[in-house]
């Protein structure tokens, strides 16, 4: 059965897309899907259309929710577009839309190959961005970008843009073998970038 919006915690996740430009090391994507209650739910034999996704967020009372997240196990800014068209449907047909918050890898301008900051504007109230490393060297080796290098600028780059458009943007980071320098560091590239540094707990398996 495949998963379009599940409920963690008093949010609702919303999984439009399972591609991902990424191969990060400890993604489910990369470690088989198989074999994970969670991922098996999560692995979309066909992404939803964006019509089917609005009908299944419909179903839902979307009031009751402190947030809607776009995450789910994949790069959900493959589907900007439809994501957009989603969230302008949502608030047409939903009084009191909660929150919204994309959680992404920060590539959606490489991976479209145009500025899709500016859309948005008024439509998206938080971005959570993968940060993942405290340098392009160990950037590109968590993740695996297929893009190499490049990646790192192009997810700067974007932190940097969607800052005019977006009121809160966070980068994320995991404390696991991280010097207190190091983080130090991340926080200082954060502001600049007009972001706020989030350091999360490791959680081992
Ligand atoms: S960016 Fe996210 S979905 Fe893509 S490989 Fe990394 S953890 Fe998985």
């Amino acid at each position: 059965m495949e998963t379009i919006s599940y409920e963690y915690g008093d949010a609702l996740y919303v999984n439009l897309t399972n591609r991902c430009d990424c191969a990060c090391i400890f993604c489910l994507r990369n470690n088989g899907h198989k074999g994970s209650i969670y991922a098996d739910d999560l692995w979309l034999e066909h992404e939803p259309s964006r019509e089917e996704a609005l009908k299944d967020l419909l179903s839902r009372d979307l009031s009751r929710y402190t947030e809607l997240v776009f995450c789910g196990f994949g790069e959900p800014t493959y589907r900007i577009d439809d994501l957009l068209w989603l969230v302008d449907e949502l608030k047409k047909a939903v009084p009191h839309l909660p929150p919204v918050r994309i959680n992404t890898n920060g590539h959606a301008n490489l991976i479209h190959g145009r500025d899709v900051t500016p859309g948005l504007a008024g439509r998206i109230d938080v971005l959570s961005i993968s940060l993942n490393g405290s340098t392009p060297e160990e950037y590109v080796a968590v993740t695996r970008p297929r893009e190499g290098a490049k990646a790192w600028d192009a997810m700067l780059d974007f932190t940097r843009s969607a800052a005019q458009y977006v009121p809160t943007v966070m980068m994320t980071i995991v404390n696991k073998d991280k010097t207190p320098e190091e983080i130090e560091a991340c926080r200082r590239m954060c502001e600049r970038l007009g972001a706020t540094l989030r350091v999360r707990e490791y959680i081992p398996d």
